[in-house]
Protein backbone atom coordinates (compact mmCIF):
# COMPACT_ATOMS: atom_id res chain seq x y z
CA UNK A 1 0.00 0.00 0.00
CA UNK A 2 1.54 3.14 -1.16
CA UNK A 3 2.07 6.43 1.69
CA UNK A 4 -1.44 7.93 0.31
CA UNK A 5 -3.49 4.77 1.01
CA UNK A 6 -2.41 4.25 4.03
CA UNK A 7 -2.63 8.17 4.60
CA UNK A 8 -6.35 7.90 3.64
CA UNK A 9 -7.49 4.55 5.30
CA UNK A 10 -5.95 6.69 8.89
CA UNK A 11 -8.31 9.95 7.86
CA UNK A 12 -11.44 7.45 6.83
CA UNK A 13 -11.05 5.67 10.13
CA UNK A 14 -11.27 8.77 12.29
CA UNK A 15 -14.10 10.08 10.15
CA UNK A 16 -16.35 6.45 10.83
CA UNK A 17 -14.80 7.36 14.54
CA UNK A 18 -17.11 10.36 14.14
CA UNK A 19 -20.07 9.08 13.06
CA UNK A 20 -20.05 6.30 15.09
CA UNK A 21 -19.85 8.39 18.49
CA UNK A 22 -22.79 10.50 16.74
CA UNK A 23 -21.06 13.57 15.96
CA UNK A 24 -22.15 14.33 12.89
CA UNK A 25 -25.80 13.83 13.84
CA UNK A 26 -26.25 16.86 15.82
CA UNK A 27 -28.15 19.02 14.90
CA UNK A 28 -25.37 21.54 15.92
CA UNK A 29 -22.81 20.25 14.13
CA UNK A 30 -25.10 20.68 10.52
CA UNK A 31 -25.91 23.98 11.06
CA UNK A 32 -22.34 25.01 11.69
CA UNK A 33 -20.92 23.08 8.94
CA UNK A 34 -23.48 24.82 6.73
CA UNK A 35 -22.54 28.40 8.21
CA UNK A 36 -19.07 27.44 7.95
CA UNK A 37 -20.06 27.13 3.92
CA UNK A 38 -21.45 30.06 3.95
CA UNK A 39 -18.74 32.33 5.28
CA UNK A 40 -16.40 30.44 3.06
CA UNK A 41 -18.45 31.83 0.18
CA UNK A 42 -19.07 35.25 1.58
CA UNK A 43 -14.88 35.77 2.61
CA UNK A 44 -13.70 34.17 -1.02
CA UNK A 45 -16.67 35.35 -3.22
CA UNK A 46 -13.57 37.44 -5.50
CA UNK A 47 -11.25 34.65 -5.16
CA UNK A 48 -13.72 32.25 -6.44
CA UNK A 49 -15.01 34.12 -9.41
CA UNK A 50 -11.52 34.81 -10.30
CA UNK A 51 -10.97 30.99 -10.14
CA UNK A 52 -13.66 29.94 -12.45
CA UNK A 53 -12.52 32.70 -14.52
CA UNK A 54 -8.85 31.56 -14.56
CA UNK A 55 -10.17 27.56 -15.31
CA UNK A 56 -13.09 28.09 -17.99
CA UNK A 57 -13.27 32.05 -18.57
CA UNK A 58 -16.56 32.56 -16.83
CA UNK A 59 -17.88 35.89 -17.10
CA UNK A 60 -18.20 37.13 -13.37
CA UNK A 61 -22.31 37.38 -14.00
CA UNK A 62 -22.50 34.16 -15.09
CA UNK A 63 -20.31 32.52 -12.20
CA UNK A 64 -22.08 34.30 -9.79
CA UNK A 65 -25.35 33.05 -11.28
CA UNK A 66 -24.46 29.81 -11.91
CA UNK A 67 -22.48 29.03 -8.94
CA UNK A 68 -22.19 30.94 -6.36
CA UNK A 69 -25.32 32.39 -6.19
CA UNK A 70 -27.02 29.33 -6.10
CA UNK A 71 -25.25 27.29 -3.61
CA UNK A 72 -25.91 30.50 -1.63
CA UNK A 73 -29.68 29.91 -1.98
CA UNK A 74 -28.98 26.40 -1.19
CA UNK A 75 -27.68 26.95 2.17
CA UNK A 76 -30.31 29.45 3.19
CA UNK A 77 -32.86 26.67 2.53
CA UNK A 78 -30.88 24.03 4.26
CA UNK A 79 -30.57 26.13 7.27
CA UNK A 80 -33.99 27.30 7.33
CA UNK A 81 -35.44 24.04 6.86
CA UNK A 82 -33.20 21.66 8.54
CA UNK A 83 -35.05 20.89 11.55
CA UNK A 84 -37.74 20.38 9.19
CA UNK A 85 -36.04 17.91 7.28
CA UNK A 86 -34.54 16.03 10.47
CA UNK A 87 -37.93 15.59 11.83
CA UNK A 88 -39.07 12.01 11.72
CA UNK A 89 -42.62 11.70 9.93
CA UNK A 90 -45.80 9.19 11.38
CA UNK A 91 -47.00 6.48 9.32
CA UNK A 92 -49.90 5.03 9.25
CA UNK A 93 -50.47 0.88 10.62
CA UNK A 94 -52.82 -1.36 9.20
CA UNK A 95 -55.27 -2.81 11.61
CA UNK A 96 -53.69 -5.74 12.76
CA UNK A 97 -51.00 -4.07 14.26
CA UNK A 98 -53.45 -1.94 16.64
CA UNK A 99 -52.49 0.32 19.23
CA UNK A 100 -49.47 0.98 17.65
CA UNK A 101 -47.03 3.71 16.30
CA UNK A 102 -44.44 4.11 13.37
CA UNK A 103 -42.38 7.04 11.94
CA UNK A 104 -39.81 6.81 9.38
CA UNK A 105 -37.06 8.15 10.99
CA UNK A 106 -34.45 10.13 8.89
CA UNK A 107 -31.03 8.87 9.68
CA UNK A 108 -27.41 9.64 8.08
CA UNK A 109 -25.75 6.83 5.77
CA UNK A 110 -22.49 7.57 7.72
CA UNK A 111 -19.27 8.19 5.44
CA UNK A 112 -20.08 9.40 2.00
CA UNK A 113 -17.69 10.21 -1.02
CA UNK A 114 -18.38 13.10 -3.49
CA UNK A 115 -16.62 13.00 -6.78
CA UNK A 116 -17.62 16.30 -9.12
CA UNK A 117 -16.45 17.53 -12.52
CA UNK A 118 -14.97 20.30 -13.98
CA UNK A 119 -17.32 22.68 -15.99
CA UNK A 120 -19.42 23.66 -12.69
CA UNK A 121 -16.72 23.05 -9.94
CA UNK A 122 -17.76 24.87 -7.27
CA UNK A 123 -21.70 24.55 -7.43
CA UNK A 124 -21.62 20.07 -8.44
CA UNK A 125 -18.59 19.95 -5.64
CA UNK A 126 -20.66 22.30 -2.93
CA UNK A 127 -24.46 21.58 -3.58
CA UNK A 128 -23.73 17.78 -3.10
CA UNK A 129 -21.55 18.66 -0.09
CA UNK A 130 -24.23 20.54 1.64
CA UNK A 131 -26.94 18.24 0.62
CA UNK A 132 -24.73 15.27 3.00
CA UNK A 133 -24.02 17.80 5.93
CA UNK A 134 -27.32 18.21 6.34
CA UNK A 135 -28.49 14.77 6.08
CA UNK A 136 -25.73 14.55 8.87
CA UNK A 137 -22.59 12.63 6.99
CA UNK A 138 -18.70 13.01 7.24
CA UNK A 139 -17.53 13.64 3.36
CA UNK A 140 -14.82 12.92 1.23
CA UNK A 141 -14.74 15.70 -2.11
CA UNK A 142 -12.48 14.72 -4.95
CA UNK A 143 -13.15 17.70 -7.13
CA UNK A 144 -12.11 17.33 -10.49
CA UNK A 145 -8.01 17.90 -11.56
CA UNK A 146 -9.47 19.96 -14.88
CA UNK A 147 -10.65 23.03 -12.79
CA UNK A 148 -7.32 23.38 -11.34
CA UNK A 149 -7.38 27.15 -9.87
CA UNK A 150 -11.13 25.53 -8.35
CA UNK A 151 -10.08 22.62 -7.34
CA UNK A 152 -6.84 24.09 -5.18
CA UNK A 153 -8.99 26.89 -3.80
CA UNK A 154 -11.44 24.21 -2.06
CA UNK A 155 -8.51 22.10 -1.10
CA UNK A 156 -6.30 25.03 0.42
CA UNK A 157 -9.18 27.13 1.26
CA UNK A 158 -12.35 25.49 2.06
CA UNK A 159 -11.01 23.35 5.25
CA UNK A 160 -10.84 26.28 7.27
CA UNK A 161 -13.88 27.24 7.70
CA UNK A 162 -15.14 23.31 8.08
CA UNK A 163 -14.60 20.66 10.63
CA UNK A 164 -11.52 19.39 9.60
CA UNK A 165 -11.88 15.38 11.18
CA UNK A 166 -15.67 14.91 9.61
CA UNK A 167 -15.06 16.91 6.23
CA UNK A 168 -12.24 16.43 3.72
CA UNK A 169 -10.80 17.49 0.23
CA UNK A 170 -8.71 15.50 -1.66
CA UNK A 171 -7.48 16.79 -4.96
CA UNK A 172 -6.57 14.49 -7.99
CA UNK A 173 -6.86 13.29 -11.08
CA UNK A 174 -8.48 9.44 -12.25
CA UNK A 175 -5.88 7.75 -10.48
CA UNK A 176 -6.36 9.63 -6.62
CA UNK A 177 -10.38 8.97 -7.65
CA UNK A 178 -8.85 4.83 -8.46
CA UNK A 179 -7.77 4.16 -5.17
CA UNK A 180 -10.94 6.14 -3.41
CA UNK A 181 -13.30 3.98 -5.19
CA UNK A 182 -11.28 0.74 -3.05
CA UNK A 183 -12.31 2.18 0.21
CA UNK A 184 -15.90 1.42 1.69
CA UNK A 185 -18.27 4.04 1.20
CA UNK A 186 -21.65 4.01 2.33
CA UNK A 187 -22.57 6.43 -0.13
CA UNK A 188 -20.93 7.41 -3.43
CA UNK A 189 -22.29 10.74 -4.90
CA UNK A 190 -20.72 10.85 -8.84
CA UNK A 191 -21.24 13.63 -11.07
CA UNK A 192 -19.60 13.35 -14.56
CA UNK A 193 -19.60 11.17 -17.53
CA UNK A 194 -21.28 8.15 -18.38
CA UNK A 195 -18.21 6.11 -19.08
CA UNK A 196 -16.70 6.70 -15.50
CA UNK A 197 -20.25 6.47 -14.10
CA UNK A 198 -19.67 2.64 -14.89
CA UNK A 199 -16.44 2.66 -13.37
CA UNK A 200 -17.85 4.46 -9.96
CA UNK A 201 -20.68 1.86 -10.04
CA UNK A 202 -18.99 -1.50 -10.55
CA UNK A 203 -16.55 -0.09 -7.73
CA UNK A 204 -19.14 0.16 -5.49
CA UNK A 205 -21.03 -3.30 -6.39
CA UNK A 206 -18.08 -4.49 -4.52
CA UNK A 207 -19.29 -3.32 -1.18
CA UNK A 208 -23.01 -3.03 -2.13
CA UNK A 209 -22.53 0.73 -1.62
CA UNK A 210 -25.50 2.83 -2.65
CA UNK A 211 -24.98 5.45 -5.89
CA UNK A 212 -26.15 8.39 -6.82
CA UNK A 213 -25.08 9.36 -10.71
CA UNK A 214 -25.20 13.05 -11.88
CA UNK A 215 -24.73 12.33 -15.90
CA UNK A 216 -24.89 13.74 -18.92
CA UNK A 217 -26.17 12.81 -22.66
CA UNK A 218 -27.80 15.09 -25.29
CA UNK A 219 -30.65 17.13 -24.20
CA UNK A 220 -32.99 18.37 -26.86
CA UNK A 221 -35.01 21.19 -27.35
CA UNK A 222 -38.12 20.86 -29.52
CA UNK A 223 -39.42 24.43 -31.50
CA UNK A 224 -42.75 23.73 -32.60
CA UNK A 225 -43.49 25.91 -35.57
CA UNK A 226 -47.22 26.43 -33.81
CA UNK A 227 -46.25 28.58 -31.34
CA UNK A 228 -44.40 30.56 -34.18
CA UNK A 229 -45.53 33.92 -33.97
CA UNK A 230 -45.67 36.57 -31.33
CA UNK A 231 -43.37 34.73 -29.08
CA UNK A 232 -40.54 33.59 -31.54
CA UNK A 233 -37.73 35.79 -30.15
CA UNK A 234 -38.52 34.65 -26.81
CA UNK A 235 -37.98 30.62 -27.87
CA UNK A 236 -34.92 31.50 -29.78
CA UNK A 237 -33.42 33.51 -27.19
CA UNK A 238 -33.89 31.16 -24.56
CA UNK A 239 -32.35 28.42 -26.44
CA UNK A 240 -28.98 30.30 -27.37
CA UNK A 241 -28.82 31.48 -23.87
CA UNK A 242 -29.14 27.95 -22.73
CA UNK A 243 -26.32 26.78 -25.81
CA UNK A 244 -23.70 29.70 -25.17
CA UNK A 245 -24.61 31.40 -22.53
CA UNK A 246 -23.84 28.93 -19.59
CA UNK A 247 -19.58 27.82 -19.70
CA UNK A 248 -20.20 27.67 -23.45
CA UNK A 249 -22.47 24.69 -23.78
CA UNK A 250 -20.19 22.70 -21.12
CA UNK A 251 -22.73 21.72 -19.08
CA UNK A 252 -25.04 18.92 -18.85
CA UNK A 253 -28.44 20.42 -19.31
CA UNK A 254 -27.65 22.38 -22.08
CA UNK A 255 -29.48 21.71 -25.11
CA UNK A 256 -27.38 19.63 -26.95
CA UNK A 257 -29.00 19.89 -30.36
CA UNK A 258 -32.73 21.59 -31.91
CA UNK A 259 -35.58 19.86 -33.47
CA UNK A 260 -38.01 22.40 -35.67
CA UNK A 261 -39.94 21.36 -38.90
CA UNK A 262 -38.15 21.97 -42.41
CA UNK A 263 -40.80 24.71 -43.27
CA UNK A 264 -39.43 27.07 -40.14
CA UNK A 265 -35.51 25.73 -40.21
CA UNK A 266 -34.65 29.01 -42.69
CA UNK A 267 -36.23 31.61 -40.61
CA UNK A 268 -34.79 29.86 -37.27
CA UNK A 269 -31.79 30.11 -38.15
CA UNK A 270 -31.89 33.78 -39.16
CA UNK A 271 -33.45 34.33 -36.20
CA UNK A 272 -30.87 32.90 -34.35
CA UNK A 273 -27.84 34.48 -36.41
CA UNK A 274 -29.50 37.85 -34.98
CA UNK A 275 -29.88 37.33 -31.40
CA UNK A 276 -26.20 35.78 -30.79
CA UNK A 277 -24.94 38.67 -32.66
CA UNK A 278 -26.66 40.79 -30.23
CA UNK A 279 -25.19 38.75 -27.15
CA UNK A 280 -21.98 38.62 -28.70
CA UNK A 281 -21.38 41.27 -30.88
CA UNK A 282 -19.94 41.68 -34.08
CA UNK A 283 -16.32 40.05 -32.84
CA UNK A 284 -17.40 37.11 -30.08
CA UNK A 285 -13.49 36.63 -29.59
CA UNK A 286 -13.80 39.88 -27.99
CA UNK A 287 -16.59 39.22 -26.02
CA UNK A 288 -15.99 38.73 -22.31
CA UNK A 289 -19.32 36.74 -22.14
CA UNK A 290 -17.94 34.08 -24.24
CA UNK A 291 -17.08 31.54 -21.98
CA UNK A 292 -13.81 29.47 -23.02
CA UNK A 293 -13.23 25.71 -23.45
CA UNK A 294 -11.81 23.84 -20.88
CA UNK A 295 -8.40 22.77 -22.16
CA UNK A 296 -6.99 21.74 -25.15
CA UNK A 297 -8.34 18.20 -25.19
CA UNK A 298 -11.99 19.36 -25.50
CA UNK A 299 -11.07 22.12 -27.60
CA UNK A 300 -9.17 19.37 -29.82
CA UNK A 301 -12.31 17.10 -29.50
CA UNK A 302 -15.02 19.82 -30.08
CA UNK A 303 -12.36 21.02 -33.46
CA UNK A 304 -12.70 17.53 -34.70
CA UNK A 305 -16.67 17.10 -34.47
CA UNK A 306 -16.34 21.07 -36.74
CA UNK A 307 -13.88 19.69 -39.33
CA UNK A 308 -15.48 15.97 -39.40
CA UNK A 309 -15.91 16.22 -43.38
CA UNK A 310 -19.49 14.21 -43.30
CA UNK A 311 -20.58 17.34 -41.09
CA UNK A 312 -18.23 20.90 -42.21
CA UNK A 313 -20.79 21.48 -45.33
CA UNK A 314 -23.82 21.44 -42.48
CA UNK A 315 -21.91 24.54 -40.62
CA UNK A 316 -24.88 27.69 -41.38
CA UNK A 317 -23.30 30.13 -38.58
CA UNK A 318 -19.67 30.68 -36.86
CA UNK A 319 -16.89 28.01 -36.81
CA UNK A 320 -14.25 29.88 -36.10
CA UNK A 321 -11.84 29.16 -33.45
CA UNK A 322 -8.64 30.48 -31.57
CA UNK A 323 -6.81 27.99 -30.26
CA UNK A 324 -4.18 29.83 -27.71
CA UNK A 325 -7.30 31.30 -26.03
CA UNK A 326 -9.35 27.88 -25.68
CA UNK A 327 -12.15 29.89 -27.67
CA UNK A 328 -14.84 28.20 -30.09
CA UNK A 329 -17.43 30.79 -32.31
CA UNK A 330 -21.10 30.16 -31.44
CA UNK A 331 -21.95 27.86 -33.95
CA UNK A 332 -25.08 26.96 -35.63
CA UNK A 333 -24.96 23.45 -37.70
CA UNK A 334 -27.96 22.35 -39.88
CA UNK A 335 -29.01 18.82 -40.87
CA UNK A 336 -25.70 17.21 -39.88
CA UNK A 337 -25.88 13.50 -40.92
CA UNK A 338 -27.12 11.72 -37.90
CA UNK A 339 -24.64 9.15 -37.73
CA UNK A 340 -22.28 11.68 -37.36
CA UNK A 341 -19.95 12.22 -34.12
CA UNK A 342 -21.83 15.86 -33.51
CA UNK A 343 -25.26 13.68 -33.75
CA UNK A 344 -23.85 10.53 -31.79
CA UNK A 345 -22.24 11.74 -28.67
CA UNK A 346 -22.30 14.75 -26.33
CA UNK A 347 -21.20 17.72 -27.98
CA UNK A 348 -20.55 19.59 -24.41
CA UNK A 349 -19.46 22.80 -26.25
CA UNK A 350 -20.80 26.09 -28.04
CA UNK A 351 -21.81 23.69 -31.38
CA UNK A 352 -26.00 23.76 -32.08
CA UNK A 353 -26.98 21.78 -34.63
CA UNK A 354 -30.93 21.57 -35.87
CA UNK A 355 -32.34 18.82 -37.27
CA UNK A 356 -34.84 19.40 -39.42
CA UNK A 357 -38.39 17.21 -39.22
CA UNK A 358 -41.16 16.70 -41.63
CA UNK A 359 -43.41 17.37 -39.02
CA UNK A 360 -42.62 18.79 -35.44
CA UNK A 361 -44.49 14.98 -33.85
CA UNK A 362 -41.80 13.18 -35.15
CA UNK A 363 -39.69 14.83 -32.90
CA UNK A 364 -41.28 12.52 -30.33
CA UNK A 365 -39.57 9.03 -32.04
CA UNK A 366 -36.72 10.96 -32.60
CA UNK A 367 -35.89 11.31 -28.90
CA UNK A 368 -37.44 7.80 -28.31
CA UNK A 369 -34.79 6.60 -30.45
CA UNK A 370 -32.07 7.70 -28.66
CA UNK A 371 -30.68 7.49 -24.87
CA UNK A 372 -33.27 8.63 -22.33
CA UNK A 373 -31.74 12.56 -21.52
CA UNK A 374 -31.21 14.46 -18.80
CA UNK A 375 -34.03 16.98 -20.12
CA UNK A 376 -36.04 17.51 -22.94
CA UNK A 377 -36.49 21.13 -23.77
CA UNK A 378 -40.25 22.01 -25.86
CA UNK A 379 -41.32 25.32 -26.91
CA UNK A 380 -45.09 25.00 -27.79
CA UNK A 381 -48.22 26.02 -27.23
CA UNK A 382 -50.10 23.43 -28.08
CA UNK A 383 -51.02 21.68 -24.70
CA UNK A 384 -52.28 18.08 -26.57
CA UNK A 385 -48.14 17.93 -28.05
CA UNK A 386 -47.16 18.96 -24.36
CA UNK A 387 -49.21 15.95 -23.07
CA UNK A 388 -47.68 13.80 -25.39
CA UNK A 389 -43.88 14.91 -24.88
CA UNK A 390 -44.73 13.88 -20.90
CA UNK A 391 -46.90 10.88 -21.61
CA UNK A 392 -44.47 9.58 -24.37
CA UNK A 393 -41.14 9.96 -23.93
CA UNK A 394 -38.43 9.38 -20.86
CA UNK A 395 -36.16 12.04 -19.59
CA UNK A 396 -34.89 13.15 -16.24
CA UNK A 397 -36.77 16.29 -16.85
CA UNK A 398 -38.96 17.77 -19.30
CA UNK A 399 -39.39 21.90 -19.55
CA UNK A 400 -41.57 23.47 -21.99
CA UNK A 401 -40.44 27.13 -23.27
CA UNK A 402 -37.02 27.46 -21.56
CA UNK A 403 -34.03 25.57 -20.67
CA UNK A 404 -31.83 24.79 -17.88
CA UNK A 405 -33.79 26.99 -15.64
CA UNK A 406 -35.37 23.56 -14.06
CA UNK A 407 -31.46 23.45 -12.10
CA UNK A 408 -32.50 26.35 -10.08
CA UNK A 409 -35.33 24.87 -8.56
CA UNK A 410 -35.08 23.64 -5.21
CA UNK A 411 -38.44 22.42 -5.34
CA UNK A 412 -38.39 19.55 -8.30
CA UNK A 413 -35.92 16.58 -8.09
CA UNK A 414 -32.82 16.97 -10.15
CA UNK A 415 -31.18 13.75 -11.66
CA UNK A 416 -31.39 11.82 -14.91
CA UNK A 417 -32.99 8.30 -15.97
CA UNK A 418 -31.42 5.72 -17.69
CA UNK A 419 -27.80 6.95 -19.16
CA UNK A 420 -28.25 10.18 -17.91
CA UNK A 421 -27.95 8.81 -14.07
CA UNK A 422 -29.34 7.52 -11.52
CA UNK A 423 -31.03 9.48 -8.11
CA UNK A 424 -31.41 12.85 -7.89
CA UNK A 425 -30.83 15.97 -5.25
CA UNK A 426 -31.21 19.58 -4.77
CA UNK A 427 -33.18 21.16 -1.88
CA UNK A 428 -34.89 18.50 0.67
CA UNK A 429 -34.22 15.96 -2.05
CA UNK A 430 -30.67 16.45 -0.98
CA UNK A 431 -30.93 15.47 2.29
CA UNK A 432 -33.04 12.32 1.31
CA UNK A 433 -30.36 10.98 -1.05
CA UNK A 434 -27.86 11.18 1.92
CA UNK A 435 -30.40 9.88 4.52
CA UNK A 436 -31.93 6.57 5.07
CA UNK A 437 -35.17 6.44 6.14
CA UNK A 438 -35.43 3.95 9.25
CA UNK A 439 -39.11 2.71 9.89
CA UNK A 440 -39.47 2.73 13.60
CA UNK A 441 -42.47 0.46 14.67
CA UNK A 442 -43.95 0.69 18.44
CA UNK A 443 -46.58 -1.68 19.58
CA UNK A 444 -48.38 -1.82 22.62
CA UNK A 445 -48.24 -4.97 24.84
CA UNK A 446 -52.27 -4.72 24.92
CA UNK A 447 -54.79 -6.75 22.71
CA UNK A 448 -54.11 -9.12 19.94
CA UNK A 449 -56.34 -10.62 17.28
CA UNK A 450 -56.44 -14.46 18.25
CA UNK A 451 -56.06 -15.25 14.60
CA UNK A 452 -52.59 -14.06 14.00
CA UNK A 453 -51.15 -17.17 15.87
CA UNK A 454 -51.34 -20.79 15.96
CA UNK A 455 -52.72 -23.57 16.35
CA UNK A 456 -54.36 -22.64 12.39
CA UNK A 457 -58.21 -23.74 12.79
CA UNK A 458 -60.90 -25.02 10.04
CA UNK A 459 -62.02 -21.08 10.38
CA UNK A 460 -58.88 -19.86 9.15
CA UNK A 461 -58.12 -22.22 6.87
CA UNK A 462 -61.58 -21.71 5.14
CA UNK A 463 -60.98 -18.13 4.66
P1 LIG B 1 -15.53 12.73 -15.92
O1 LIG B 1 -16.41 11.57 -15.78
O2 LIG B 1 -14.38 12.65 -16.84
O3 LIG B 1 -14.90 13.16 -14.50
C1 LIG B 1 -15.71 13.41 -13.38
C2 LIG B 1 -14.89 13.18 -12.12
O4 LIG B 1 -14.51 11.81 -12.06
C3 LIG B 1 -13.62 13.99 -12.00
O5 LIG B 1 -13.46 14.41 -10.66
C4 LIG B 1 -12.54 13.00 -12.39
O6 LIG B 1 -11.28 13.27 -11.80
C5 LIG B 1 -13.12 11.72 -11.84
N1 LIG B 1 -12.62 10.52 -12.52
C6 LIG B 1 -12.23 10.40 -13.81
N2 LIG B 1 -11.86 9.14 -14.07
C7 LIG B 1 -12.03 8.44 -12.91
C8 LIG B 1 -11.83 7.08 -12.56
N3 LIG B 1 -11.35 6.19 -13.42
N4 LIG B 1 -12.11 6.72 -11.29
C9 LIG B 1 -12.60 7.60 -10.40
N5 LIG B 1 -12.80 8.91 -10.69
C10 LIG B 1 -12.52 9.32 -11.93
O7 LIG B 1 -16.49 13.94 -16.30
P2 LIG B 1 -16.12 15.44 -16.61
O8 LIG B 1 -15.41 15.50 -17.90
O9 LIG B 1 -15.48 16.08 -15.42
O10 LIG B 1 -17.57 16.09 -16.75
C11 LIG B 1 -18.28 16.04 -17.94
C12 LIG B 1 -19.40 15.05 -17.88
O11 LIG B 1 -20.14 15.22 -16.69
C13 LIG B 1 -20.39 15.24 -19.00
O12 LIG B 1 -20.79 14.00 -19.50
C14 LIG B 1 -21.54 15.95 -18.34
O13 LIG B 1 -22.78 15.81 -18.98
C15 LIG B 1 -21.53 15.34 -16.98
N6 LIG B 1 -22.14 16.25 -16.01
C16 LIG B 1 -23.31 15.87 -15.42
C17 LIG B 1 -23.92 16.73 -14.54
C18 LIG B 1 -25.22 16.40 -13.87
O14 LIG B 1 -25.56 17.08 -12.91
N7 LIG B 1 -25.97 15.41 -14.31
C19 LIG B 1 -23.32 17.96 -14.24
C20 LIG B 1 -22.13 18.28 -14.85
C21 LIG B 1 -21.53 17.41 -15.74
Amino acid sequence: MDKFMIDLETDLEVMRECCRSGKTKEASWRRSQLKGLQTFLKENEVEILRALREDLGKHYVEAFRDEVGLIKKSLNLALKDLQKWMSSREAKLPMIALLSHAELVPEPLGLVLVISPWNFPLALSLEPLLGAIAAGNAVVLKPSEMAPACSSLLFNTLPNYLDNETIKVIEGGPAVGEQLLLKKWDKIFFTGSARVGRIVMSAAAKHLTPVTLELGGKCPAVLDSLSWSWDKEVAVNRIIGAKYGSCAGQACISVDYLLVEKAFSSAVVELMKVLIKKMYRDNPLESQSVGRIVNKHHFLRLKNLLTDKMVKDSIVYGGSMDEDSLFIEPTILVDPPRDSTIMTEEIFGPLLPIITLDKIEDSIDFINARPKPLAIYAFTKNEAFRRRMVSQTSSGAVVFNDAIIQYAADTIPFGGIGESGIGNYHGKFSFDTFSHYKAVVRRSFLTDFWFRFPPWNNYKLEL
